[in-house]
């Protein structure tokens, strides 16, 4: 059966990377009747963010990935919290020692770096502890018996590394890449245990992806290289590898890899977190993410989880860098922002609202809402693009004000003469507008000269919703007030 891990380290907030890997596990488990286990891979204390895990765990739940195991529901295999498993790592770096797979290694800091110097002298661009390397090296493959067994006596410190052999070819089929081989004169002899005890990363997740009888590692490339001393890992332990699906880099839209950094410079937010802060709706982000590096091959764009699910599938992932199109995520962000109903819409921007200083009284927001759902990128937008709606502008923007020419006061007061002679059952849509249509003629020009200056008047803004519908909307005495204030 299908069980998938997301395996996250909590080492700060969940970035965007990362929760595209999540979604990738998610769709694959969900479409394949599988398990979503995560995982929490805390075993590098020196990186440890306190309050990094309740993040990673918010965002999934933000974006609606339930899961199926993990640490606050523990399946069979759990705990499932690497630093909860300490025990079990070890036990298992013993086993390899003895089978003569890993070895006790002595080697302080300062002779790692003295290694490292000589080797860059002598023209070596990247020293490596590898099999040339360990012959001068203080660990048990090159110490006489009783020296190791002194030294683990006595407590001296120690690392526990793989023995890589020297010239191995080391092959294994990625569900993404086909076939990928790797020569092992280029990979050190990976440290598993670390002086204080601790697994690295690539033994607690070798052990834990076979304990907890994963199928599929799906990962971000970044962690391709790792993957031969996990294979390799596996073959001395005698278990079967999962299967392997190694996901294209999130690029920038300016090239290179969308870094922390130039995701910032670019504007773009990189934390889940952040999304949930500027309010964007989770269906958008997960609609884009899935095709951030992935698409099911026909033309269609929108789909919701439960279609991504069934849609979704490794081979169709792409092996490119995937490129970040921010303006992308916005179109989603209004298709679904469109797609949703006032009444599911309201509460939330009641609460963006109040943060403005403004009560909405529910059955004018709701009347607002749908006719500004066309104008609005983020759910902040009916708020911030709608204040007028509550108050009078206080100002005219500058872009508006370039809206307003020698004639405008002239047809707006033609204008509002007229209007305020309508009985309150006229004050609507269809009839604003004739009016309008009729003085634009009268005057012999376009409908461009009256109705951009009575946008700005009645909301201080060259562009927003539909003109009469927001009249009616506003009402008589408003409406007749703001224009007669713009005159003035
Ligand atoms: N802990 C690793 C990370 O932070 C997991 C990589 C993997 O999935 O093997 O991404």
């Amino acid at each position: 059966s299908v069980r998938v891990r997301f395996a996250p380290s909590p080492t700060g907030f969940l970035h965007i990377g990362g929760l595209r890997t999540a979604l990738y596990n998610y769709l694959f488990a969900k479409g394949n009747d599988g398990t979503f286990v995560l995982r929490i891979e805390d075993t590098d204390q020196s990186r440890y963010v306190e309050g990094a895990e309740e993040d990673i765990k918010e965002s999934l739940k933000w974006v609606g990935m339930d899961i199926d195991e993990g640490p606050e529901n523990s399946g069979d295999v759990g705990p499932y919290r690497q630093s909860e498993r300490k025990d079990i790592y070890e036990e298992y770096a013993e086993q390899l020692v003895e089978q003569g797979n890993a070895y006790y290694a002595f080697d302080t800091p300062e002779e790692l770096d003295q290694m490292r110097e000589r080797l860059k002298k002598s023209g070596n661009p990247s020293p490596k502890y590898d099999a040339i390397t360990r012959m001068s090296m203080k660990n048990s493959l090159t110490l006489p018996e009783e020296e190791v067994e002194r030294k683990l006596e006595e407590g001296e410190e120690y690392v526990i590394r793989l023995k890589v052999p020297r010239r191995e070819n080391i092959r294994f089929e990625d569900e993404v890449r086909g076939f990928v081989s790797f020569e092992s004169k280029g990979l050190d002899d990976q440290v598993l245990i670390k002086s204080d005890g601790m697994p690295t990363y690539h033994l607690a997740n070798v052990v834990d992806d076979h304990l907890m009888e994963i199928s599929h590692v799906i990962r971000g490339e970044e962690w391709l290289s790792s993957t031969p001393k996990h294979i390799l890992m596996y073959e001395y332990f005698g278990w079967e590898p999962p299967k392997m699906a190694h996901l294209p880099l999130i690029m920038s839209p300016s090239g290179g890899k969308l870094s922390k950094r130039k995701a910032e410079s670019e504007g773009i937010p990189i934390n889940t977190k952040d999304y949930i802060e500027q309010k964007f709706e989770p269906e958008a982000l997960v609609n884009f993410l899935a095709y951030l590096g992935w698409s099911p091959g026909d033309d269609t764009e929108i789909h919701s989880m439960d279609e991504l699910t069934d849609l979704f599938s490794l081979d169709r992932v792409s092996k490119g860098g995937a490129v970040f199109d921010y303006k992308k995520l916005i179109w989603y962000n209004e298709h679904y922002l469109r797609e949703k109903p006032a009444d599911e819409l309201f509460p939330r921007v009641k609460a963006i609202a109040n943060e403005h200083g403004i009560d909405p009284d529910e059955e004018y927001m709701k009347e607002i809402i749908p006719l500004m759902k066309d104008r609005v990128s983020k759910v902040e937008d009916f708020v911030t693009m709608g204040k007028f709606f509550f108050e009078d502008p206080e100002e005219y923007e500058e872009q508006a004000k370039k809206k307003w020419k020698d004639n405008s006061a002239e047809l707006l007061q033609a204008y509002v003469d007229e209007i305020k002679e309508f009985d309150e059952d006229d004050f609507e849509a269809g009839k604003l507008k004739d009016k309008i249509k009729e003085i634009v003629e009268a005057h012999d020009v376009g409908w461009g000269p009256l109705m951009m200056p009575l946008r700005v008047a009645v909301s201080g803004m060259g562009y927003g919703p539909d003109l009469t519908p927001t009249l009616e909307l506003l009402g008589k005495e408003t409406t007749v007030r703001r224009i007669e204030t713009a005159i003035e």
